[in-house]
């Protein structure tokens, strides 16, 4: 039987109560939320920290929200609760569909979207959602509060720019109106994590045969890109046209400069493949749902 080692234990009831509590216990402490990252790390002893800061009763963390021109996602929101949320499915479908395929109904009902992006596997979905379409995470610690950028908030894998003493609040996803997004996954049975995946989301200017990418973000879920986007494929598809050829052409370059290493989910080839061939998907699904062809 796998036996996490002994850690103190603490339950905090406010943000504030939680940024204290970290504070006094120092580097060898651990916020839990879902606990379905961090537990089974401890009981493999991968990690062990010497004490625990439960936020589940931190109601304040909770609940998905439109606020003016963004949609705020409180870090301790359920994968469940992210997958049936219209306000998310109508702004940005690419969520909902991230969700479908994340885990099963157990992990996605206990399983927060703070827990996710801070755990910061290289293979997490929602790290490559949050960065694809410009995210801000919110981050308090005994300073006060600070904003970082989605595709700044990974430092590698398993890391994150959230320091000792600090939490992550919440996710603010800036509504700009007139886009369309999407994300494609591999996996290898339902339910897994990804062999390869991909998210985009897309806005589009002129009409008619003469349509061209205004702007574009991409994420890319498990192929060792830098900071789970590709700033290169985005790069060649701004101010061109919206054709076939072009969203192929980016899912190229998508999967030129992505770095995907062997294990058991499969060789780099095959998945530097998927990059290419996911990104591509992923475009066309987001172009399809901004020109209102695709709910
Ligand atoms: C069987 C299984 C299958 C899975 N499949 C997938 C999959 O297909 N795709 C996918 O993306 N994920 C998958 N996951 C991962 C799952 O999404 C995460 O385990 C889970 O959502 C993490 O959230 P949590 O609330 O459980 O985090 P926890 O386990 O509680 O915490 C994870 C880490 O984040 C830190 N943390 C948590 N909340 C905060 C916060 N607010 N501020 C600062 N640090 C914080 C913790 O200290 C810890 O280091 C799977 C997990 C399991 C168990």
């Amino acid at each position: 039987m796998q036996v996490p080692a002994q850690f103190e234990y603490d339950r905090a009831t406010t943000v504030d109560e939680a940024v204290t509590l970290l504070s006094r216990a120092g580097p060898d402490a651990r916020v839990v939320a879902g606990g379905h990252s961090l537990i089974p790390m401890m009981k493999l002893r991968l990690a062990q920290p010497e004490r625990l800061i439960d936020i589940n009763d931190v109601t304040e963390l909770a609940g998905i929200s439109l606020e003016g021109d963004e949609l705020r996602i409180g870090a301790l929101a359920r994968h469940a609760e992210l997958l049936e949320s219209p306000v998310a499915a109508e702004h940005f479908p690419i969520m909902r569909d991230a969700e479908r395929v994340i885990a099963d109904p157990i992990v996605r009902n206990r399983g927060t979207i703070g827990g996710s992006v801070c755990q910061a596997d290289p293979s997490e979905d929602l790290s490559a959602v949050f960065s694809a379409i410009r995210a801000t995470g919110v981050i308090r610690g005994p300073g006060g509060e600070r904003t970082v950028a989605m595709r700044e908030f990974h430092v590698g894998p398993y890391e994150t720019v959230v320091a000792d003493g600090e939490l992550l609040t919440e996710l603010r996803v800036p509504i700009r109106p007139g886009g369309g997004s999407a994300y494609e996954k591999v996996e290898r049975r339902v339910g897994d994590w990804a062999v390869a995946a991909a998210g985009a989301i897309i806005w589009l200017d002129g009409s008619g045969d003469d349509v061209t990418v205004a702007d574009v973000g991409i994420g890319l879920t498990a192929v060792g890109a830098d900071h789970f986007v590709s700033a290169e494929a985005e790069d060649f598809l701004r101010g061109r046209p919206a054709t076939e050829e072009n969203l192929r052409q980016a899912g190229q370059v998508a999967a030129e400069h992505c770095n995907p290493i062997v294990d058991q989910r499969g060789p780099a080839d095959y998945k530097r493949h998927l990059a290419a061939e996911l990104t591509t998907r992923a475009l066309r699904r987001a172009m399809a749902r901004a020109t209102g062809q695709e709910a």
